[in-house]
């Protein structure tokens, strides 16, 4: 980004992960050392994982932001998708984009600067596209390493790449963490979920996606205890089939990811289910397919569905 006096929000995606809020934080200190006003914002609250990490290093969560003006200049991180974007988002003036996902209904009045690469997360793109350019601090670097870690889950996700691996590496020097240590506290961290409503729960990490005409929901729980998680399974799949009346969804998908074993169970609902069915060549029994092997939404979850729908 070139020197510019205007305003510049920073933000993910709705529901933000640590990914997204980290990642925004990081871009936004990086823009005003490059001579830009801006500012990192969040589009939802924070979650326990993300709260963690801002603990950790003993500074403030994003302010929210709800919506934004005509003409407001933004930067968009760890997404591109309007649906999962802030309020008012086509007439905003997008400046740039850094992003590690499918690029889908973007579209824009002006030109703009656009960092895609297929990485594990967004942070590793920040990181290389800035580590010779900035002098990188230990906020920074704590910051970028805790978003890698979420994203590809202790590089266990069949997202990660080399370039998280090494990213990895050097941040966590830079940072002064034992990744391995860190990484399992934070991501623990984030699997208490006994406090949340149902309803809480099912919205906690949901993207909305239109495939094909058709509007679907993948929505995502970490934890460390898939049974655990299933005890409220009943009340869990009465909050998703009001979330498809109410939104008229035809398909959601709750993925209850084991960290630990690196396996998920899908719940499947909507008119449109049998597509998961396909996708991962399994009957759905007691709307519940067991992907075994499967924790990454975009790389497994997605394209099963995406293919088939
Ligand atoms: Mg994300
Ligand atoms: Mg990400
Ligand atoms: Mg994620």
């Amino acid at each position: 980004m070139e020197k510019n006096e205007e305003k510049i929000y920073v933000f993910g995606h709705k529901n933000p992960d640590t990914d997204s809020i980290c990642s925004s934080l990081v871009e936004a200190s990086f823009a005003k050392k490059n001579g830009c006003n801006a500012e990192a914002v969040r589009l939802g609250n924070v979650n326990k994982e993300t709260k963690y990490v801002l603990d950790y290093l003993g500074i403030e969560e994003p302010r929210l932001l709800e919506e934004v003006e005509e003409g407001q200049s933004v930067i968009l991180v760890d997404h591109n998708e309007f649906t999962q974007s802030v309020k008012g988002i086509e007439n905003a003036k997008i400046e740039a984009v850094i992003d590690h996902h499918r690029i889908a209904d973007i579209k824009t009045s002006t030109p703009l600067y656009y960092t895609a690469k297929p990485y594990g997360c967004t942070s590793t793109i920040l990181y290389e596209e800035n580590k010779n350019k900035i002098e990188i601090g230990k906020i920074e670097a704590t910051l970028m390493a805790s978003a890698i870690i979420s994203d590809t889950l202790l590089l266990k996700s069949p997202t990660t790449t080399k370039y998280d691996e090494k990213a990895l590496e050097e941040l966590a020097k830079i940072a002064e963490i034992n990744v391995e240590e860190y990484g399992l506290e934070m991501l623990k961290a984030g699997t208490n979920l006994d406090d949340f409503s149902v309803e809480e729960l099912i919205n906690l990490d949901a993207k909305k996606m239109e495939i094909n005409g058709k509007t679907i929901v993948i929505a995502q729980v970490n934890t460390v205890s898939i049974e655990d998680s299933l005890k409220r399974k009943e009340q869990l799949e009465k909050a998703m089939e009001d979330e498809i009346n109410n939104s008229k969804l035809d398909l959601f998908v709750l993925a209850i990811t084991d960290i630990l074993n690196s396996n998920s169970q899908l719940i499947a609902l909507g008119k449109e289910r049998e597509v998961v069915e396909k996708g991962f060549n399994k009957k759905i029994e007691n709307n519940m397919i067991f992907a075994e092997g499967v924790v990454s939404r975009k790389k497994q979850i997605l394209p099963a569905i995406d293919k088939n729908i």
